[in-house]
């Protein structure tokens, strides 16, 4: 099928844009079932191939472009394609491979593989796969037997469908797609720390990977540093990487009380006692409030929140929240600490949460930007697709 692209529309598929929203296209087809191949043309020029979703706002994600290996031509997309586009990312992450240190990653970053949709991560032999769309969602079946014949001999024996219900976190559902049953939990390793992965209910495929390398700078950040606070520490990877570092005693803020038990798991598999660490369930607002109030002061704070901003209109809201809640971890750093503070919101932009890091927000002026850092090569990103970049972590020190 054929689909006239709107000047607009075409113009943000040169860029190598990956979403065609319904309003872009001139006559959106009927009728065309979900995950259908449509070719994007302007005029007489073939500018692109893509997968049709007939519900979303995103009508086409866009997975082929014209080839100059191929004299320009758009390459057909069918299993073959997915094929190579799935082959050259796990050759993108060969050094990963190579590591006996690192055990869990990234392997198909959606979009920024120029696999829309498509997210697929490894956990030791396990690879769980999550789609975004109705779209990409329709040729799961057939993208099983591709990625089983990639990843098999690199390790891989569990290929796993993780049905991510975005609200509704408890909603998860994983399934087998492929190979022997995987368990429900297990233990990667990070750059050598090693970290229990709840596969069967944690959140996003198991654990965010996307915070790996700054977790190892956490790391690097902690020796000399006697207290620690880890906000919204989820199964407690930033507090543990402060104790491998040196920290003494680490506090772990988190409303989930159950990744606290797998936090405190991970802490015994690094031969660390987690009795002299101490493991809050509340909302890290109320308790930093408190602690503010109460004296409490630490030599290194890490916050990293959930995103509070999940639409553009909601952006003045998250501003407020990101700068309320740096305004407190200012409160609790001691003089000379060091303060890490994560946002995963696409809307927010760096600038932007920079102004949430000002003096004026932070109410104090001896902090300076040591870095800005954003996920690991196994994410990458699109030059036309800010809305991939959504992870960033500044370091204030
Ligand atoms: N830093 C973690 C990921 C954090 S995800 C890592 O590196 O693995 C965000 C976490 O914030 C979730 O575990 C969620 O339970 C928690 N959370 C959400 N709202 C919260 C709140 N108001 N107070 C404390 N924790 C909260």
């Amino acid at each position: 099928m054929r689909v006239e692209i709107a000047p607009k529309g075409a113009a943000a598929v040169r860029r190598g844009h990956p979403w065609l929203f319904r309003e872009a296209l001139v006559r959106p087809p009927r009728d065309l079932e979900a995950g259908a191949v449509v070719e994007l043309m302007q005029g007489a020029e073939v500018l692109g191939a893509g997968l049709w979703d007939p519900t979303s706002p995103i009508a086409v994600r866009v997975h082929e472009r014209p080839d100059t290996a191929r004299g320009g031509r758009v390459p057909r997309l069918d299993v073959g394609s997915f094929a190579r586009r799935i082959e050259a990312a796990i050759a993108r992450r060969s050094a990963l491979f190579a590591s006996d240190h690192t055990t869990a990653f990234r392997l198909v970053n959606g979009e920024g593989d120029r696999l829309p949709g498509l997210v697929v991560d490894r956990y030791e032999h396990v690879a769980v796969v999550r789609t975004d769309g109705d779209a990409i969602a329709a040729w799961t079946d057939r993208l099983v037997p591709v990625l089983a014949k990639v990843l098999a001999p690199r390790g891989v024996r569990s290929i796993t469908l993780r049905d991510v219900q975005e609200r509704d976190p408890k909603g998860a559902k994983t399934s087998l797609l492929h190979g022997e049953a995987a368990p429900e939990r297990l233990t990667i390793l990070e750059h050598g720390m090693k970290m229990e992965v709840d596969l069967a209910r944690g959140q996003k495929t198991g654990a965010f990977l996307d915070q790996r390398e700054n977790r190892r700078r956490v790391r690097a950040l902690a020796p000399g540093r006697r207290r620690a606070l880890n906000l919204f520490s989820y199964a407690g990877g930033f507090s543990l990487a402060a104790v491998l570092g040196g920290a003494k005693e680490v506090v772990s803020v988190d409303v989930a009380a159950g990744a606290h038990a797998t936090a405190q798991r991970s802490f015994r598999a690094n031969d660390i006692d987690p009795s002299p660490h101490r493991f809050v369930t509340a909302d890290a607002f109320d308790w930093l409030e408190k602690a503010a109030a109460g004296g409490e002061r630490f030599d290194l704070v890490v916050s990293d929140p959930p995103s509070f901003a999940p639409s553009e209109r909601a952006l003045p809201k998250a501003l407020a929240a990101y700068a309320r809640l740096h305004r407190l971890c200012a409160a609790v750093l001691a003089p000379g600490g060091v303060f890490c503070a994560a946002s995963c919101s696409s809307h927010v932009g760096l600038e932007a949460f920079l102004a949430t890091l000002d003096d004026a927000a932070l109410g104090r002026s001896d902090l300076v930007v040591q870095g800005t850092f954003g996920p690991p090569e196994d994410h990458p990103t699109l030059a036309s697709f800010p809305e991939g970049r959504y992870l960033k972590m500044v370091v204030l020190a």
